[in-house]
C-alpha cells in the first residue's frame, strides 16, 4: 500500500485570491490592518507561521492562542464567501490525475496542507476536489510542515484495512518546504511547478521526481509505482 499527499494551494488548485483576501478581512475586522497578507510572501508556510509573521510586522510581537482562535473564526466564513465568488483554478492535470488514483486500490491519497483543516476543506470543496480525500495533516495540527506530514501519516493508518506501514509514501507539493519538509518526514517527493516556484527553483532541493505540472498522466502515475 502506498500513501500519497498532496499539498493545496499551487499544488492541486489555485483560490485566485480568495484566501489572501479572506485574511486579510479577518485582519482588518480585529485589528484595524488592512491588507496584511500582502507584506509577506505565504508560499509553502503553514497558516500558524503566516499569522506568526504578519503579528511581527503588524505587532511587533508574537500572537496568543486565543487570537489565533478569534481570527481563524472570522476567517472561516469569509474564506466561505470568498471562495464562494471567486474563480477556482484547479492545476493541469490534476482533476484526471485523482480520478484515476481514486479509483486504485493499491493507494490511499490525503493532504498534507498548512491550512488550517476547515480552511483546506472549503478551498477543496470550491473546487469539487473534496470527494478524492477523507485526511489529511493541516496546519491546524501543526506549525512544523514536517509535523502535520507526520499527521497525515498517523490518520492514513485509520483508512486502509490491515494497518501496517506504508511501502511507499510521496509527498507532492510546489515548494520547497513541500520538498524539504516532505524529506525529512521520511517520504519520497515530488516537485510540481505550478505554483510560485520555477522547475529550476526546485530542482535545487533536490526532489525525487519534479514535474512542470501534473497533466501528462502517463508519466506521472508511472512514479506512483
Ligand atoms: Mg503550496
Amino acid at each position: 500500500m502506498k500513501l500519497l499527499l498532496f499539498d493545496i494551494d499551487g499544488t492541486l488548485l489555485l483560490t485566485n485570491g480568495a484566501g489572501t483576501r479572506a485574511a486579510n478581512r479577518a485582519f482588518e475586522k480585529i485589528y484595524g490592518i488592512k491588507n496584511a497578507m500582502n507584506q509577506i510572501d505565504a508560499a509553502g508556510k503553514t497558516d500558524p507561521l503566516i499569522l506568526k509573521e504578519i503579528f511581527l510586522n503588524e505587532l511587533n510581537r508574537d500572537y496568543a492562542q486565543q487570537e489565533a482562535r478569534a481570527l481563524y473564526d472570522h476567517y472561516i466564513p469569509f474564506l466561505e464567501e470568498e471562495t464562494g465568488k471567486a474563480e477556482i483554478t484547479v492545476m493541469p492535470g490534476v482533476r484526471q490525475l485523482l480520478e484515476n488514483l481514486t479509483a486504485r486500490e493499491d493507494m490511499v491519497l490525503g493532504v498534507a496542507t498548512g491550512n488550517i483543516e476547515e480552511g483546506a476543506w472549503i478551498k477543496l470543496r470550491s473546487a469539487g476536489l473534496d470527494k478524492h480525500f477523507k485526511f489529511g495533516g493541516f496546519g491546524s495540527d501543526s506549525h512544523s510542515r514536517e509535523h502535520l506530514i507526520l499527521k497525515a501519516l498517523d490518520r492514513a493508518k485509520d483508512h486502509i484495512a490491515h494497518p501496517t506501514e506504508f511501502e511507499k509514501i510521496f509527498v507532492i507539493g510546489d515548494t520547497p518546504y513541500d520538498i524539504n519538509h516532505g524529506r525529512a518526514a521520511g517520504a519520497l517527493t515530488v516537485g510540481v511547478a505550478t505554483g510560485s516556484y520555477s522547475r529550476a527553483q526546485l530542482e535545487e532541493h533536490n526532489p525525487d521526481h519534479l514535474f512542470d505540472d501534473l497533466n501528462n498522466l502517463q508519466s506521472v502515475i508511472r512514479i506512483f509505482e
